[in-house]
């Protein structure tokens, strides 16, 4: 992974050619998207609407689709879910409403990352900048792999070593999500929110306890732990060389 300072030059020269759609029905939401991301150094479409969004979505060579919940006709969630169909561009999701549900929602649909409106526009940038470096995003029907352990979506199949892993549900989700977003520290927050679709504002250790099961089941019997905690942030999952 190149150092921070080695990605602030290479976005220098790689951020001109990237290219964001921004799917957006507000005329002035859409026009301070539009110029912010332009100074920024992207070239930018902008679409009012589902419709001339998706098309555009589908028959552009865009990096990036910036993608609006709350739009008339078709929807974000429409246009997201046809999109899918065919193209696995990373999707930022744009929302008014901060409610869980519709996180979730974007989530199941295969939305990259989500931001409620109103946001600070360094806010955008980094997450827009996070997901250009992300690259091509894991397409989250598809099986995943890191290391030997194997996770398998549409199956809810879970394997290390060739040996099957019997998980709960919420285990499998859980296991799912920390593949999905390797190498990411994911908060017990949202790991909460995005599993249990709960607040995590309560006492509830619901995160801990079943990041502990799941340990017993992928790390425990094998040589290489996969799943880190990140002491007062939250969890992730990588490989890391072990001395
Ligand atoms: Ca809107």
């Amino acid at each position: 992974m190149p150092a921070e300072e080695n990605w602030d030059q290479l976005s220098r020269w790689t951020i001109t050619n990237m290219k964001i759609l921004v799917i957006e029905d507000e005329h002035r939401a859409a026009e301070y998207l539009r110029q912010g991301l332009t100074e920024s150094g992207y070239a930018v479409d902008v679409a009012l609407n589902g419709t001339d969004g998706l098309h555009a979505a589908m028959t552009g060579d865009h990096d990036l689709v910036i993608l609006d919940v709350m739009l008339p006709g078709v929807d974000g969630f429409a246009v997201l879910s046809a999109l899918r169909t065919a193209k696995q561009i990373p999707v930022l999701m744009l929302t008014a409403r901060g409610q869980t549900h519709d996180k979730v929602r974007g989530f199941d649909l295969g939305a990259n990352d989500y931001l409620v409106k109103p946001f600070q526009f360094p806010e955008l940038q980094a997450r827009v900048r996070a997901l250009l470096k992300r690259g091509k995003a894991p397409r989250a029907d598809l099986v995943q792999r890191i290391a030997d352990l194997e996770v398998d979506p549409i199956r809810h199949r879970a394997t290390r070593a060739g040996q099957r892993i019997d998980l709960t549900a919420k285990e499998f989700a859980l296991l799912a999500l920390l593949v999905q977003r390797c190498g990411e520290v994911l908060s017990r927050t949202e790991i909460a929110s995005l599993v249990w679709d709960i607040h995590f504002d309560s006492e509830t250790n619901v995160v801990d306890v079943a990041i502990r099961r799941l340990r017993l089941k992928v790390d425990a019997p094998f040589d290489h732990k996969l799943i880190h905690t990140v002491r007062g942030v939250g969890y992730l999952l990588e490989l890391r060389q072990e001395p």
